[in-house]
């Protein structure tokens, strides 16, 4: 094995390390991390340190870590038959039984699953089908896409637009002209400390329906929102928001793609976040809890609406001009048959609520009190705690000051747990595996109770 100064010297000298600060990587600022093995809720590292890493690698090992039965599932294929393509008609017993396991758990209505590989190409994937499908309508003018400020949908083009984060658009001259953000579902940073929840998601519609009059209705062909913002900060909608906002997009005649990235398989403590809030939506976007990150494989699942409409545009112009080499690569697919098995097998959805409602409840009852934490709040498995300067006035710290980022370092330095500092104010994003025990949960507030005392008091 190679001795880590060695390793370092490459990583530094020769990896491009997505979502980085370059300079400061290749200037050896930045601490570097060679991960050897992982198992339940832990990883570990080259130089013998165990990790509670509480956000599931970037929110996807949801079965947690070495997991034997997709391991060895993944060998077999990859065994059996490595790969071959699903163009015209050809699959692989993987891929057409994942499908099927995928539909046996949608939302109503949904009709076919087209795999792609990650988050990011499912989206891109969902914007084609949308124009696709009112060009086949005679609506070529109904092709603009509304998102919501905060939103995470990849950081492709399209998707990278779609992203209303400010990081994700600066210097890569996005977004692109076809998509138009709105008013994130964010009570705790409403503009109006007056406005009861009631009153917000009030806001939030006549923003969406003011946007949607500016630019006629008949411009307008999809939403797009996370069931619960993500990486935009872990904000849970308030009551009512969804199925207000459902309300106007059937008026409009406007589709709706749930991105359920983060909140497909049960992260929520429900299967789908769609069915958890009430959405129809028309796309559903899934991947991370798809096969649990054991290998990349995403998937836009089409409702019969528009399933429809695209069988009628082939037999109209031929066969659909959109695949990938590697779309439902056998390998992914038979990682994701084990993964949803697992999840049954061992009845993680619900330990994803039950221990999910846990670990909130906890960290509220261990943090809400703190003058420096504004709000905790969280939804099944997932948690975040976002810090103010002051809590009376809801005064956020300035940017500069680092503080989320300072107590993500902070917990792991002392407690060796791992938490996401969310990449948009100060807050502490929490993740974990659906396998998380009770004792893990009181392990990472502790920890975290301890990183915000030294950082803050
Ligand atoms: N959509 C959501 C809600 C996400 O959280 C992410 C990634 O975090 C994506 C899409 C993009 O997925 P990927 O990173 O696999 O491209």
């Amino acid at each position: 094995m190679l001795r880590n100064d060695q390793l370092e010297k490459w990583d530094r000298e020769n990896f491009f390390h997505p979502s980085t600060h370059l300079a400061e990587f290749a200037r050896g600022n930045l601490p570097h991390r060679v991960v050897t093995g992982g198992s339940g809720c832990h990883i570990e590292d080259r130089d013998g340190n165990r990790l509670l890493d509480a956000f599931a690698g970037l929110y996807c090992v949801n079965v947690g870590y070495g997991r034997p039965e997709i391991a060895e599932a993944i060998a077999e294929q990859a065994k059996e038959l490595a790969y071959y393509h699903a163009y015209v008609g050809h699959g692989t017993e993987a891929s057409i039984t994942l499908a099927q396991m995928v539909l046996d758990r949608a939302p109503d209505n949904m009709s076919k699953v087209y795999f792609g590989l990650s988050g990011s190409d499912a989206n891109e994937t969902n914007v084609k089908l949308i124009w696709y499908y009112n060009n086949i309508l005679g609506r070529p003018e109904k092709k603009k896409i509304i998102s919501r400020w905060r939103g995470y949908h990849g950081s492709g083009l399209m998707t990278g637009s779609l992203t209303g984060l400010d990081l994700f658009h600066k210097k890569f001259d996005l977004p692109l002209a076809q998509v138009i953000h709105t008013e994130a579902p964010y009570y705790f940073r409403r503009a109006d400390q007056t406005q009861s929840e009631a009153q917000f998601v009030a806001h939030c519609v006549a923003e969406l329906e003011a946007l949607i009059e500016r630019e006629g209705a008949d411009t307008i062909a999809a939403f797009i929102g996370e069931p619960v913002l993500g990486t935009g900060g872990i904000v849970p909608p308030p009551a009512g928001y969804w199925p207000a906002i459902q309300d106007v997009l059937d008026k409009h005649d406007i589709l709706l793609v749930a991105d359920e990235v983060v909140t497909g398989f049960g992260r929520l403590g429900s299967m789908f976040g769609s069915d958890h809030y009430g959405m129809k939506p028309d796309l559903i976007t899934i991947a991370k809890g798809l096969t649990s990150a054991y290998a990349p494989l995403s998937g836009s699942i089409v409702s019969d609406k528009m399933w429809k409409v695209l069988e009628q545009g082939t037999d109209e112009n031929g066969p659909i001009g959109h695949g990938w080499t590697y779309s439902a690569h056998p390998i992914g697919a038979a990682a994701g048959v084990a993964n949803l098995r697992l999840i049954d097998e061992l009845n993680l959805v619900q330990n994803a609520s039950e221990v999910g409602t846990y670990l909130n409840d906890t960290m509220q009852a261990a943090l809400g009190d703190h003058p420096n934490v504004g709000e905790v709040r969280g939804e099944g498995m997932l948690c975040a705690v976002e810090f103010v300067a002051d809590k009376g006035s809801r005064t956020f710290f300035d940017a500069s000051q680092t503080i989320g980022a300072q107590i993500a370092g902070k917990l792991l330095e002392q407690d060796s747990v791992i938490a996401r500092a969310m990449p948009q104010g100060d807050i502490l994003g929490f993740a974990p595996p659906f396998c998380l025990t009770r004792d893990e949960a009181d392990q990472v507030v502790g920890a975290t109770l301890r990183a915000v005392t030294a950082v803050l008091d």
